[in-house]
Formats: C-alpha cells, sequence, structure tokens
C-alpha cells in the first residue's frame, strides 16, 4: 500500500511518525474514516466539516484545505487502485520535543497521516445476516461529539462483546443507549417511527446517520429524536446501526433477546438500499 504522511506518498512500510507524536502519547488527535464506492468518496464534504469541528474543539491548529484534502483522497485512491472501502484520516497535534502534558508551542507542525482499506461494503454478510449487540457501561469520556483517536474503551467492549458470542457493543448512559462502539443506534416502534438519540456531546454526530434521517423523510417514516433504553429496544419491531463503514446494518438480537423475528427488518433494508443508491450517485 502507498500511504500519505505529512506531505509524502510513501509504501506503507518507509512510512513514519515520532515516538513523542502526541497521538501516540496522548491520544491527542482526530481522525475521519471516508468511504470508497466505485473510486469514489461518499460524502466528503460532510467528513471534512466533521473533521474542521473536531479540530476546532480540540484547538489542533490545522487549517484544513478542502481542495488539498481531497486531491490526497484521490491520489490515494489511484495509487492503490481502491474501488471500494475506506480512507482514513488522521490529524494530531504533532510531535513535541518532550513528553509534556502542556501543548507544545504554536511552531509545532500537526501530523498528517492518510491511508486506504479495501472492504467490500455493499455486498456485506453483516448486512445480511444482521448483527448480534451485547450492552455495556458507557465509562468513555463525555466528548464523544469529538471524534479523537481516543478509541480504547471502544476496542474494549468490542472484544468484550465478541467474548459473549455478540458483534458488537451497545453503550448505555443513565439507563439509556447511547450509540455503538463505532456506530449509531437506532430502533424502530410498532409505528415504524425510527427513534435515534438526539445529538450532544453523548454521541458521535454520525456523517451517515445525517444521511439516513433524510433517506427516512424520503421514505416517509417518522424520526423521533430521543434516548432508548436497552428494555425499549428488545420490544422494538427493528433495530440498526449506522456508520460510514457499514452503511446500516441490522440488528437482530439485544443482550440474548431477539428483536422482532430474529432476522432482518425491512426498513432497515430499504433504508440501506436507498442510502446506497443515493449516495452512489452523489460520490465525488
Ligand atoms: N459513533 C461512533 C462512536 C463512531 O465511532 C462512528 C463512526 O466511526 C459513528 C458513530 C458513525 O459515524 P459516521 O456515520 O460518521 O461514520
Amino acid at each position: 500500500r502507498t500511504v500519505y504522511v505529512n506531505g509524502n506518498y510513501v509504501p506503507e512500510n518507509e512510512a513514519s511518525v515520532s515516538i513523542f507524536d502526541r497521538a501516540f502519547l496522548f491520544a491527542d488527535g482526530v481522525y475521519e474514516v471516508t468511504s470508497v464506492l466505485d473510486g469514489k468518496l461518499i460524502d466528503f464534504h460532510g467528513h471534512i466539516a466533521r473533521l474542521e469541528r473536531s479540530l476546532k474543539e480540540l484547538g489542533i491548529n490545522y487549517p484544513v484545505d478542502k481542495d488539498a484534502l481531497l486531491e490526497i483522497h484521490r491520489e490515494l485512491i489511484r495509487k492503490n487502485d481502491l474501488v471500494e472501502g475506506m480512507i482514513y484520516l488522521q490529524v494530531s497535534r504533532g510531535a513535541a520535543a518532550d513528553r509534556d502534558f502542556m501543548f507544545p508551542s504554536a511552531d509545532v507542525k500537526p501530523t498528517i497521516v492518510l491511508f486506504t482499506q479495501s472492504k467490500s461494503l455493499v455486498k456485506s454478510p453483516a448486512a445480511e445476516r444482521g448483527l448480534k449487540v451485547a450492552s455495556f457501561p458507557d465509562q468513555r469520556w463525555r466528548r464523544c461529539d469529538i471524534k479523537t483517536v481516543q478509541l480504547l474503551y471502544s476496542s474494549l467492549v468490542k472484544n468484550e462483546a465478541a467474548k459473549k458470542g455478540a458483534d458488537d457493543a451497545w453503550l448505555v448512559l443513565d439507563g439509556k443507549v447511547t450509540e455503538g462502539s463505532s456506530n449509531n443506534a437506532y430502533i424502530v416502534d410498532e409505528n415504524n417511527t425510527i427513534i435515534t438519540r438526539e445529538l450532544s456531546n453523548d454521541i458521535l454526530h454520525g456523517i451517515t446517520r445525517k444521511a439516513i434521517l433524510q433517506c427516512a423523510a424520503e421514505l416517509d417514516l417518522k424520526v423521533e429524536e430521543r434516548a432508548f433504553s436497552i428494555a425499549e429496544a428488545q420490544k422494538a419491531k427493528e433495530a440498526f446501526i449506522t456508520s460510514a463503514s457499514s452503511f446500516v446494518y441490522p440488528v437482530i438480537e439485544i443482550d440474548g433477546a431477539k428483536i422482532g423475528d430474529g432476522v432482518p427488518g425491512p426498513i432497515a433494508k430499504r433504508l440501506r438500499e436507498i442510502y446506497i443508491e443515493a449516495n452512489r450517485a452523489a460520490a465525488i
């Protein structure tokens, strides 16, 4: 693979960053994952807008040049012959001369890294099968709206979920689901209303979430942005998750309880189809 590091395209085994990089020592960095279909980027501008917001919230001094970033994404797609998959982008506060909790001086340059990952997104066993999820207390820091590389707790619960025979973890704060380990969480009630937690600092403002709520509106489905409990989810007609790299995955089981008939629901399936259709057409 050819990757991008601080202005250079290099083979992945020649890419390097400092051991003093603050992403490495303090998880002091932010990231984005943009999907690629037919060699084109899905919702690139949405991801770049959120990147700018994450950088601003943390005061990382990286002036976002949208055109330049688009060109880097496209160049990586070309160099790696990427047809379907994702592009990972990370910006950290950079490498100071030493390990210090205080931010480095303004002349320390941020570190920027991008790489591609090939993955079949449209044809997906997980989408056909549906996911089993297990719930865990949400013990992440309380600024989940910032897409930082501080992913240890999410990684931990995903592994704990796997030990329980589940595919993913849903996180619960004060008795209500916040989101999945790396995705937004939804249920569908008996009136076909889609319910998903409202935007706040407790969840990542998913780029796919925004697009899916638009798809729901096009299908004339009602949407309620509010928190729900695991017990309510277990009684729901359907459940599903969304993220850039999964689009929509149905959820068929929560903490061992089958959702509906225990098979992917028609609303999740339909939303997945129209999301793919619309975003494939709009990809750049
Ligand atoms: N929530 C969390 C915690 C995530 O890590 C992600 C994506 O990685 C999402 C939600 C979904 O966001 P998006 O649709 O922008 O990929």
